[in-house]
């Protein structure tokens, strides 16, 4: 591998941090410590810092020549609500917390690369280092930029990355244009007649309406959609009811959706609209549908995956870098800012013997041998988009 030597001398720095956030994990927007320790960090690499931007978000700035271009990098910077299952000396103080998806890594590789290009100065224009609180589902890059982000630090491009267990250590994978799924949630009430179980027509009974439209509901990726389009409707929750012979009024389900263009969003959302008011209607029920986008679809920039596959590929070699790596059915908030500034979002591989867990596992543990790999990565993306002239 071709990493940079500011990084490589950087990885015991690197290693220290990150494991110093694993062990201090903090869950969505209240990444305090977390937060206050990377602005620590930048600060005393002489940039500009903002904090509190959405919540816990912090931006650095690193401006060098006088080239007007920008760029952003991000990092998201929350743990999981759930326990590690470890016997690492690092290993999370906070009970039911945990650094399960690496973002400790992440942070940890971005304040690496930082204080590389900052000690390198090897770029004109400005680098704007975002770290993002609430990544996971709580719309942390959302929160950033509804309080300004793209108008306090305008950027020309924007990156993301993510350490990626399934794909083996000195090897990325990408792909242009969708790769990582929407994800809606919905909630349906059907409201029948309740009454006694011994006199079922004297009900409309909401149970009956809920199965059909369950049922129903696993047709619209089959029946409704295109069908080299992927997409997932699963209903995850079923309530009603509270004793052995009553009817009940009210029947609720709810569950979500994943698919990767907004068309299919669109049509999604108005199938199961249509359906859940006619399978009701057939009964004599009603149906109520709420559906709320959460996350939209991740998509990358064309020439921007072209311009990072080509750098990470002069890294792990050209033989290391799964350029069509297959849309992910999981969904990312960096999404969000994608969708306003073009840019790239790319894996990382993670994966060795020691470090075969996934993310969201108990026993995943963000694999420090990959820091080099990552900050040598951000620190030639920001050398070649901001080539001096
Ligand atoms: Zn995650
Ligand atoms: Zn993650």
């Amino acid at each position: 591998m071709d990493l940079s030597a500011e990084a490589v001398s950087l990885q015991s720095w690197m290693t220290g941090i990150r494991r110093d956030i694993h062990r201090h994990p903090e869950i969505g927007f209240q990444e305090r410590r977390t937060a206050d320790l990377v602005a620590k960090h930048l600060a005393a690499m002489g940039m500009e810092v903002a904090t509190g931007i959405g919540g816990t978000g912090v931006v650095g700035t690193l401006r060098a020549g006088t080239g007007t271009r920008t760029i952003g990098l991000r990092a998201d910077m929350d743990a999981l609500p759930m326990q590690e299952s470890s016997d690492k000396p690092y290993q999370s103080i906070h009970g039911g917390i945990f650094h399960g998806c690496g973002h400790d890594g992440h942070i940890a590789m971005l304040l690496g690369a930082a204080r590389a290009i900052s000690e390198s100065r090897d770029f004109d224009g400005a680098v704007h280092f975002i770290f993002q609180p609430a990544e996971e589902g709580l719309g942390g890059a959302l929160a950033m930029m509804q309080d300004g982000l793209f108008q306090r630090f305008p950027c020309d491009m924007i990156y993301g990355l993510h350490n990626w267990p399934h794909l083996p250590l000195g090897t990325f994978g990408v792909r242009p244009g969708p790769m990582m799924a929407a994800f809606s949630t919905f909630d349906i009430n059907i409201k029948g007649i309740g009454g006694h179980a011994a006199m079922p027509h004297t009900t409309i009974d909401p149970v009956i309406a809920a199965a059909s439209l369950i049922q129903s509901l696993q047709s619209i990726v089959s029946r409704v959609l295109d069908p080299v389009d992927a997409a997932v409707v699963s209903v995850t929750q079923l309530h009603g009811g509270s004793a052995y012979n009553i009817i009940p009024d009210l029947v609720a389900l709810s569950g979500c959706c994943r698919y990767f263009s907004d068309l299919n969003g669109q049509k999604i959302s108005a199938e199961m609209i249509r359906r859940a008011q006619m399978t009701a209607a057939a009964s004599g029920a009603t149906a109520e549908v709420a559906i709320k986008e959460i996350y939209t679809i991740l998509l990358n920039e064309e020439e921007e995956t072209v311009r990072c596959a080509d750098i990470a590929a002069a890294i792990v070699g050209e033989a290391h870098v799964v350029k069509d790596h297959p849309p992910i059915m999981a969904s990312e908030d960096f999404a969000f800012m994608l969708r306003e500034v073009p840019g790239c979002y790319i894996l990382m591989g993670a994966g060795d013997p020691d470090h075969a867990c996934m993310v969201h596992n108990p026993g995943y543990d963000f694999n420090d041998e990959a820091l080099v790999v990552g900050a040598t990565y951000w620190q030639r993306l920001v050398e070649a988009a901001l080539r001096k002239p």
